[in-house]
This record gives structure tokens, C-alpha cells and sequence, in this order.
């Protein structure tokens, strides 16, 4: 049963492979061995299962398995803070600058599932209202999507939602909870309320989560309304909601700005994606689970999910010890980066300072790092006095006209490609167009009102014979002659759109950087790693892919850079 327990644990092997190796290596040659597979079946699970309670020592607390506690057998992280444990006595009275130690990183939501919390999570799921469809104010998310999909049907459950510690990647006690229809808020509610009963109230709390924009919304109301076992109060004041580094960019402006990990005190380069790791960990037992009754299923997730927070601790000191002693060398290099930098910027830098402090102190203060969000201040106030010209503001009229700027990018990307036959990609150009002509159709008629000398530009120029959507001139502010730009309103939305340009290129040189790095990564892997045409093929779409990008970021550089020179 050892060598069994630890095979499937460290090598996935199922109860099935296992028992087959067993008959042939008593018997090889085809003779018959006595027949002890169901046995075999129901002692696999179980066997982990006594092992757990007796490492946990419940044979000497009184009262037995009977009086234990939910997630009690859970091996628990021994680096997030837990007051009593690991955490000095005037640990709540931490100086500001050391405020980040009580924070506990929190992401999805797992573990040992006494049988109470299980009939609880049924109970959930029948008085739970909402189960309803979920509606999305971000961009398009594949969990949310998977949330509104019907192909549920026939199972008892899709998947399973959970929770680590962001930081050091131990699954939670009793933070494992089953899906029924991909990541619904329902299920990931009780997961996270189920979790929570295992932090100690007053610390600080980041949350992680791939679509927490959507998700913390309702979150205070909905886990007022969960069953008993889980049910609490939450105080929003000491949580603080963030997407992962990975994840956000998938994500809107807006969220990308109010769900930064980079802007958050204390988060210490923490990327958040920790949760992922554990999955390809439980990928292996995938297959042999989904044909499991329930009890089983549970008993081998938790078992393989004991093994991984074992493996956690064991190894845990010597991963942080080589962590830091590398963070100290980065450190020196980074600060004297940072402290150059400063330099450079001497002029702005107690005014930047003074703002990213006021921000972070109160996250309902000013934005800093958002530049819209200034000039739509500037025009609220400015429009105290003059009345509007059009319901949409001058500034969304400019963002606007960046936003089909970018769409002509990528369009005449698409373009090359088809033409070069370098992906395999279907890509239908005529639909293309067709949006891209509504879409500059609607900014004409923003610019008529706004820039009406952008139509007397148009009227005087020679369009060339063959000319498509995405090479039409858009005759943004910048690109008007200098009599124009000396008129109201022109004359202010220059300077806008200078300020807005301005931004553009730093945030381009930004994605261009990490385009190019990604880059030479994907080509010293295809040099190294592809070796016949099939993975040849994949690895180069790969690099086209990034091609694109790259020319699509490059442009955009070279474009605000032309526009504000
Ligand atoms: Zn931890
Ligand atoms: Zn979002």
C-alpha cells in the first residue's frame, strides 16, 4: 500500500495500472492469479485516508475522529502569518512600513471536506439564487464564459474551484469545493467563505482572482446568505481585490488600472498566479477522478492534495533561502536604477510621490497612473463654465479616435498576414473592413461636431485609386494644418490629445519590450526544442503570432511619436 500511495501520488499511476503490474509481476506468463481487484479499489482510498488521521494524532485527542475539527488534517502553511504562531504579540500594532507582514494572499478557493461541510455545499447549491446568468462589464472571460455554457449536462460536477496561499502555494484547509457549470460565483462564494474560516479575521487580506473585476461585487451581500457552516460577516475595508499579472491584461483599462498587483503596498512582486501551479500538479489524476463515485473522488483529490502541501514544507526553507539571497543582489541593481531614475525626474518627483501616497492611503483618491481619468477632470471643471458641445466629452472623442487608429493597426496586420499566407488562421478581411468602415463612420460624425476642419480636409485631398479602411487618413488634432490647430475647440484638444499621445508611447515602448523578450525566448526554444515539421510548423505560427504583435506596438510608437514631435 506504500509503494501504491506514493506511485499514484509523485506518478499518477491509477488503481487500475497499478493492480495489473501487481498480477504480472506474481504471475508473467499468462497464468491465472487469484482475483482481488475490488478489494484492491476500495482499500487504495482509504488507506490514505487512515494514514492522514493517524499523522494528524486524532487517536489522542479526546473524543476521537468524532470530535475533530473541519480542515484539521490539513497540512497548514507555515510562512503566511497566524497570530499565536508565527507572528510577534504586537503584531497588530505594526509600524505602516511593516504592515504588509498580516497580509495573507488569498486566490480560487480547497481540502479536506469533512462530511458536514459536503452536505452543506449541496444545501448551497439548492437555496443559492445566484445561479442565474452571469453578466460581464469586462471583456470577454473565458471563466465567465465557461460559467454561461451549457455542457454541464450529464455530470455531477465539472471541476473543482480552490484556494492557496498566493505566496508560498499550500492549498487551504477546506478550500476545495466541486463545480457544476464551470467557475459560477455561487460555488467560488462558498469556496472562499469556507476558506476564510481559517484566517484569522483581523489580518489584512489580498485577494486573488482571475475575474475578481466581476466577481467582488456582490460578494459582501451573497456571503451574508450562505449556509450556517460558512456563513460571515465580511468587512471590505481589509480585503484588497487583484487580479493576477498574468491575467490582467486580458482584462479592460479600467480593471487593468483598479486591480493592479503593482499598485498595491505590500504585494511585493507577489505574481499571483500561484494557484496555477497546483492544477498541472492534479492534471495527471484527472482522468482516472471523473470516473469515480464521489466518496472516492474526494478521498484521492485530497490525498494527492496532502501530498503537494507535504512537498511544499519540505521544501519550502531551501526555496526561500535561495528566493532571497537573489533578491538581494537584484536589489542593489534595481535600486540604483530606481535612485537614477529619480534623479532624472527631480523636478516631478515630490508631486509624484505626494500623489502615489494619497492614492495609496485612499484607493478612492485620484488615480495617478491613469492619464483619461486627469483630462476628464480638467473637463468637468472647465465645463463649470462653458456649456457641451456633445454628450460625449472632448476626451472620449480623443480616446475615440485612438481606439480607431489601433483598429486600423491591427486590421492592416491582418492584411499582411492573409496576404503572406504566414498563419493558418482563417482570417475573414471582409469582415474586417466592414467594422472598421462602421467604426470610422461614427468617429466622422464625433469629428464633425468636434473637428469640423477635419471634413474640409478630406473634401481637399486625392484619395489613391485602390484605398481600403485601414489606410484612410483620420485627421486626428495632431494632423491638422496650424491655422486649424490655432482655433477653439482644436486648440485644446491638441494639447488632450499631445498628453494622451504622450502616454501611448510610454505604454507601447512598454508591451514592445516585453513583445521583443518573448520573442527571443520563442526562438531559442524552437532552436533548441523543434525537431520535426509538426512541432516546426507550431513553433513558427507561435513566432508570427508574436511578429504581429511587434509590429502592431512598433507602429503604434512610431504613429504617437510622429503625431507629438
Ligand atoms: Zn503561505
Ligand atoms: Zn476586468
Amino acid at each position: 500500500m506504500d509503494t501504491f500511495t506514493l506511485s499514484t501520488q509523485q506518478c499518477k499511476t491509477t488503481i487500475y495500472d497499478f493492480y495489473k503490474t501487481l498480477e504480472k509481476l506474481t504471475n508473467n506468463s499468462g497464468g491465472k492469479v487469484p482475483y482481488r481487484y475490488p478489494a484492491f479499489l476500495r482499500m487504495c482510498p482509504e488507506y490514505p485516508h487512515v494514514l492522514m488521521l493517524k499523522r494528524t494524532g486524532v487517536f489522542h485527542q479526546p473524543g476521537g475522529v468524532d470530535a475533530m475539527k473541519p480542515g484539521q488534517c490539513a497540512i497548514k502553511c507555515p510562512c503566511c502569518p497566524r497570530p499565536g504562531v508565527n507572528l510577534p504579540p504586537d503584531w497588530a500594532s505594526a509600524s505602516p512600513e511593516n504592515a504588509y507582514v498580516p497580509l495573507h494572499p488569498v486566490p480560487r478557493a480547497r481540502c479536506v471536506l469533512p462530511p458536514e461541510a459536503l452536505t452543506g455545499f449541496e444545501r448551497a447549491q439548492r437555496s443559492f439564487a445566484r445561479l442565474v446568468k452571469e453578466m460581464s462589464t469586462c471583456s470577454g472571460l473565458v471563466a465567465l464564459d465557461y460559467a454561461n455554457t451549457k455542457f454541464s449536462k450529464g455530470y455531477s460536477s465539472t471541476g473543482v474551484g480552490m484556494g492557496v496561499c498566493a505566496r508560498h502555494e499550500f492549498v487551504q484547509p477546506n478550500s476545495v469545493g466541486n463545480l457544476q457549470k464551470g467557475e459560477r460565483y455561487a460555488n467560488m462564494d462558498y469556496i472562499f467563505a469556507s476558506l476564510l474560516r481559517h484566517v484569522d479575521p483581523s489580518l489584512m487580506k489580498i485577494v486573488f482572482y482571475d475575474i475578481v473585476c466581476q466577481w467582488w461585487k456582490n460578494l459582501k451581500a451573497q456571503i451574508s446568505h450562505l449556509p450556517p457552516l460558512v456563513r460571515l460577516r465580511v468587512v471590505l475595508a481589509i480585503f484588497r481585490f487583484v487580479i493576477p499579472k498574468l491575467h490582467i491584461h486580458m482584462h479592460t483599462m479600467a480593471c487593468q488600472l483598479e486591480f493592479s498587483l503593482n499598485l498595491v503596498p505590500g504585494s511585493a512582486q507577489t505574481d499571483g498566479e500561484g494557484i496555477e501551479r497546483p492544477w498541472a500538479n492534479i492534471g495527471g489524476v484527472a482522468s482516472s477522478t471523473h470516473e469515480m463515485g464521489p466518496g472516492s473522488r474526494e478521498e484521492v483529490l485530497n490525498n494527492h492534495w496532502g501530498f503537494w502541501n507535504w512537498q511544499k514544507l519540505l521544501t519550502l526553507a531551501d526555496r526561500l533561502r535561495t528566493r532571497l539571497d537573489r533578491v538581494r543582489i537584484k536589489y542593489v541593481a534595481q535600486l540604483e536604477a530606481f535612485t537614477v531614475f529619480s534623479m532624472e525626474q527631480e523636478v516631478h518627483v515630490a508631486e509624484w510621490l505626494e500623489m502615489v501616497e494619497a492614492y495609496e492611503a485612499d484607493g478612492k483618491k485620484k488615480n495617478p497612473y491613469k492619464v483619461l481619468l486627469k483630462l476628464e477632470q480638467q473637463e468637468s471643471q472647465r465645463l463649470a463654465t462653458v456649456p457641451t458641445i456633445h454628450r460625449m466629452s472632448a476626451s472620449s472623442f480623443l480616446a475615440a479616435g485612438l481606439e480607431v487608429e489601433e483598429q486600423q493597426r491591427r486590421v492592416r496586420v491582418q492584411v499582411e498576414l492573409k496576404k503572406a499566407q504566414t498563419t493558418a488562421q482563417q482570417i475573414d478581411v471582409i469582415a474586417l473592413r466592414g467594422d472598421l468602415s462602421r467604426s470610422i463612420q461614427r468617429l466622422r460624425t464625433l469629428q464633425a461636431t468636434y473637428t469640423p476642419a477635419t471634413l474640409l480636409a478630406l473634401a481637399n485631398r486625392d484619395p489613391l485609386a485602390d484605398e481600403q479602411p485601414e489606410t484612410k487618413p483620420m485627421f486626428l488634432p495632431s494632423a491638422l494644418s496650424t491655422a486649424d490647430c490655432q482655433m477653439e475647440p482644436v486648440k485644446d484638444l491638441a494639447a488632450k490629445e499631445r498628453e494622451l499621445r504622450a502616454a501611448q508611447c510610454v505604454m507601447a515602448l512598454v508591451t514592445l519590450r516585453n513583445q521583443l523578450h518573448i520573442k527571443s525566448r520563442l526562438l531559442t526554444y524552437k532552436r533548441l526544442q523543434s525537431r520535426n515539421q509538426d512541432a516546426n510548423t507550431r513553433a513558427q505560427s507561435i513566432v508570427v503570432r508574436n511578429e504581429t504583435q511587434i509590429r502592431l506596438h512598433s507602429e503604434k510608437y512610431q504613429m504617437a511619436w510622429e503625431a507629438i514631435r
